[in-house]
């Protein structure tokens, strides 16, 4: 049957055979969850993904948000969907249970976050911010805001943002000018103008609880200066129950290349003086409460950008086995051949490959960072925990990254697999490709990723963490070398790491010598070839986890006779897909990574010497 959104015997061989996810399961933490309660949930997930969401994914990009009188309206399709989202509480998935989450590990939470995502990435961002929002109260609340809001949030009554950009404070926070006055009862008036805010104003709940970065009065500039606040839409008084109106007023929303369904808003705070936050955290640590965030939620972009480039991919996958064009290259000249399915032809079957090693290379790494996220928040080993809280810090940017710019590229792969059919609005992919550009650009642009992994996290604990990441990609080397036919990629991923670890280095020093404009212009190619050393590492990994499976079932025989009996059997061809997928990847694109690490490391100095009037 075919699949849609993500194959799951691959979600379940990632979990299960490369992760291990069994051993997580074995924490008390987790002592209700088993693998077969774990295969029920994510069953009950995809059902939800594939029956109710996915059918709303083409009409919410084709009605949009409507703006009416300060009001927000989002597609009517997407009120039911929300309403089954809450019923199954999938708001908080992997918070503590005592909070109102339900507990489970955030390795499944990634998985399951792919399929409600992959199903409609513009809808998914409403309960999204239900859980970013209300994880900022639960981790800096004081105990009355976390009484006040975090159930409603974790549960979808109430409805979150993330209040930080302003026309002059985009990628530079710093320069943001909403200000913040303090009241004698120890409330803030907050006065500002924010833009392009997602959900900030919706008809989904009946509150929104908007956490706002602003400057109060006589702070520092930049940085240094900036607060958090908890603004609801609606006050809320002390019993919980909503009061009047807080002085937030919609102006206006975007529209949008992509991602019709979600609310992008312009929203004017206390324009009548009337607009009330609360701090949340201490005063001027603002951008620090901000980082509490980051990683979840970079990650978070991460499988917004898999979970569509996956989606795509399946719908192309899907679409090349029916679409019958053309004679098998080897009946060219007969006249009386018939039509194949597409995918019979060696290019599109390329095009299928690429698709196919990103899409499962990316599901790898990213489910591994939710698996460390777990690792780290349960080990009672400090020097484990720092190791995996390390691979966090150094991993973060590569996730969100790489993963939204490669699924983007899968995306465009999608479009170019379907012909003239995927530039149409009737078939599926252009619309993922649409709602994918985003995920590059908002949560810290790419480019400011690739500073941060250059500027702070290859250099962080001197350089600890990043070998760290190398130690882990050679144990894998390691063990692919007990297996004679993965030797030689082995060897050959072996090669990429430690040219990886002398491009780290030379363009670290170069980073902080007199050339650092240069180092800097180099440093989204270095983000890049990490991300595809990462890739590499992923499918050796995968690749030592299908060979003994496969060797149990097909090993021992001569080459015809194997390939017999993969055919009939279903397990082997997918533990035969992922050695073939590992091959395609390490021998025919790994290359391409290391003639980028040469020219990373000529470190040429052409795109800073050359005058801006030349461009
Ligand atoms: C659909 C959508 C939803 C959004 N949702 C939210 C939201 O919910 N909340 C919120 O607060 N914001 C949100 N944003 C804003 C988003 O986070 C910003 O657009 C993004 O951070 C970039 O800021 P900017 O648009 O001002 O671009 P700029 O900062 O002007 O950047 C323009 C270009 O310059 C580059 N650049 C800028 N500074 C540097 C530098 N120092 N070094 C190198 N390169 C640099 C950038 O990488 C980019 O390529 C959203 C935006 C969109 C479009």
């Amino acid at each position: 049957m075919a699949q849609e959104l993500a194959d799951r015997r691959d979600v379940d061989f990632v979990l299960f055979e490369q992760l291990g996810l069994e051993s997580i399961l074995e924490n008390e933490k987790f002592s209700d969850l088993n693998k077969k309660t774990i295969d029920l949930i994510i069953t009950e997930a995809r059902n939800l993904a594939i029956k109710e969401i996915l059918p709303t994914n083409a009409v919410g990009d084709q009605k949009g948000c409507r703006f009416e009188n300060g009001v927000v309206r989002v597609p009517e399709e997407f009120h039911r969907i929300f309403k089954l989202y809450r019923e199954g509480e999938w708001i908080a998935m992997w918070d503590d249970p005592e909070v109102g989450g339900q507990g489970l590990p955030i390795t499944v939470a990634t998985a399951i976050g792919e399929y409600l995502t992959g199903a409609n990435c513009a809808f998914g961002m409403y309960p999204g911010l239900c859980h970013g929002a209300g994880k900022l109260v639960e981790l800096l609340g004081t105990e009355k805001q976390r009484e006040l809001f975090l159930g409603k949030m974790y549960s979808g009554q109430w409805g979150g943002s993330m209040v930080l950009t302003e026309s002059g404070a985009g990628s530079d926070v710093g320069a943001l000018e909403t200000s913040a006055v303090k009241n004698e009862d120890g409330t803030y008036s907050i006065a500002g103008s924010k833009i392009f805010i997602t959900g900030g104003e919706q008809d989904l709940t009946e509150n929104i609880i908007h956490p706002v970065l602003a400057r109060i009065e006589g702070a520092p500039e930049g940085t240094k200066g900036i607060s958090l606040f908890l603004v609801p839409k609606i006050k809320v008084n002390d019993d919980g129950s909503l009061g009047e109106s807080n002085d937030v007023v919609c102006t206006g929303i975007e529209e949008k290349l992509g991602i019709h369904g979600s609310s992008t808003c312009s929203l004017t705070l206390g324009g009548k003086g009337g607009c009330v936050g609360t701090l949340l955290g201490e005063e001027n640590k603002g951008m620090r409460a901000m980082f509490h965030m980051m990683n979840e939620a970079r990650l978070g972009v991460g499988i917004q950008g898999m979970a569509m480039g996956g989606a795509a991919y399946q719908f192309a996958l899907n679409y090349a086995r029916e679409r019958k064009q053309g004679k098998s290259l080897l009946q060219m000249m007969d006249p009386a051949a018939p039509p194949v399915a597409i995918i019979q032809h060696p290019d599109v079957r390329r095009m299928l490959m690429w698709m196919k090693a990103y899409v499962s290379g990316m599901r790898s790494f990213i489910y591994y960072v939710g698996h460390c996220f777990d690792i780290a928040a349960m080990s009672a080993d400090e020097s484990e925990r720092e190791q995996y809280e390390g691979l966090i810090e150094i991993l973060t940017p590569v996730v969100k990254a790489f993963c939204s710019d490669r699924s983007f590229d899968v995306c465009t792969q999608a479009v170019q697999v379907y012909g003239g059919y995927g530039y149409i609005g009737e078939y599926p992919v252009e619309q993922y490709l649409r709602d994918c550009k985003i995920t590059s650009i908002y949560e810290g642009t790419n480019g400011i990723q690739a500073m941060d992994l250059l500027g702070r996290k290859i250099g962080m604990k001197k350089g600890k963490y990043f070998m760290t990441l190398l130690g882990e990609m050679q144990k894998t080397v390691g063990q692919a070398r007990e297996y004679p036919e993965l030797v030689e990629l082995a060897e050959a991923v072996e090669k990429a790491v430690n040219r990886l670890g002398e491009v780290a280095l030379g363009l670290g020093q170069a980073a902080m010598s007199p050339k650092v404009l240069t180092a800097f212009a180099f440093a989204e190619p270095f983000l890049d070839i990490t991300g595809e050393v990462v890739m590499a590492w992923m499918h050796l990994w995968r690749a030592v986890a299908a060979q003994p499976k496969l060797d149990k079932l097909v090993g021992g025989l001569d080459s015809e006779a194997r390939a017999k009996k993969i055919a009939k059997n279903k397990n082997a061809v997918f533990y035969d897909g992922q050695i073939k997928t590992a091959r395609y990847f390490i021998n025919a694109l790994l290359p391409e990574a290391l003639g980028k690490m040469d020219g990373i490391l000529a470190v040429d100095d052409a795109v800073i010497e050359m005058d801006a009037a030349a461009f």
